[in-house]
C-alpha cells in the first residue's frame, strides 16, 4: 500500500443521522452530508470507483478523504483516483465505462461524487449546496413532505435542461423519487 494512502481508523470517524441526512466527520471536520439513500449508493459504488469526499488537516498538512471499499482513507494532496485505487485494491477501473451498474448510476443521479471535477458544466450539485439544502429542507420532500430518506434525492426546481442552476441553493431542493418523476422535466410552479 502506498504510504501516501492511509486507512482512517474508525475511532476518528463520527457519523450522525438527523432529519434524514447522514453527516460524516473525521477528526471533527465534516467531509460529507448526504441522504441515507445517497450514502448507501456511495458505499456500494465506492467498491468500483473511489470517491473523494472532502479534506482534513492532519499533522499540519492538508489531506483528502476518500471513500473506497466501504472505508474512509486519507491521502496526500493532490492525489489521483488511480493512486487510491491501487492502494485500496480496486481493480475494475478499466472496465468502468462498460459496467452496467455504473452507467445506470451515472444516468440516474443528478450529481457526481463530491469533490470530483464535473465532466461538463454542470448538472453536478456542489457539496456546499448539498449541505445547505439538506439542512434547510429538514430531510423532507418539499412537494409532499415524504420523509423516508431512501426515497429522497436532490431536485432541480427549474430543470437543468431548461437552464436551471446547479450551484444555487434556491434552485435545488429535496424531493422524493415519486414527485421528481411526475414533475419530470416540466418546471411547473417555479419561475
Ligand atoms: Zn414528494
Amino acid at each position: 500500500m502506498s504510504d501516501r494512502v492511509r486507512r482512517i481508523a474508525a475511532r476518528r470517524i463520527r457519523r450522525s443521522v438527523s432529519g434524514g441526512a447522514v453527516t460524516t466527520a473525521v477528526d471533527g471536520s465534516v467531509v460529507g452530508v448526504w441522504t441515507l439513500g445517497e450514502w448507501a449508493s456511495r458505499t456500494t459504488h465506492s467498491t468500483v470507483l473511489p470517491a473523494m469526499l472532502g479534506m482534513i488537516t492532519e499533522g499540519g498538512s492538508v489531506r483528502t478523504v476518500w471513500l473506497s471499499k466501504g472505508h474512509l482513507w486519507s491521502c496526500g494532496f493532490p492525489v489521483g483516483v488511480t493512486e487510491v485505487s491501487s492502494a485500496t485494491g480496486s481493480t475494475r477501473m478499466r472496465s468502468l465505462s462498460r459496467d452496467p451498474t455504473w452507467r445506470e448510476f451515472e444516468r440516474t443521479r443528478a450529481g457526481r461524487f463530491a469533490g470530483e471535477a464535473p465532466v461538463r458544466a454542470s448538472r453536478y450539485v456542489p457539496q456546499w449546496v448539498r449541505i445547505s439544502v439538506t439542512q434547510r429542507d429538514g430531510g423532507r420532500c418539499v412537494y409532499c413532505g415524504e420523509s423516508d430518506p431512501r426515497r429522497l434525492e436532490l431536485d432541480h426546481r427549474l430543470a437543468y435542461s431548461k437552464g436551471g442552476a446547479s450551484d444555487d441553493p434556491d434552485n435545488i431542493c429535496l424531493g422524493c423519487v415519486k414527485c421528481n418523476r411526475s414533475k419530470s422535466d416540466s418546471d411547473w410552479g417555479w419561475g
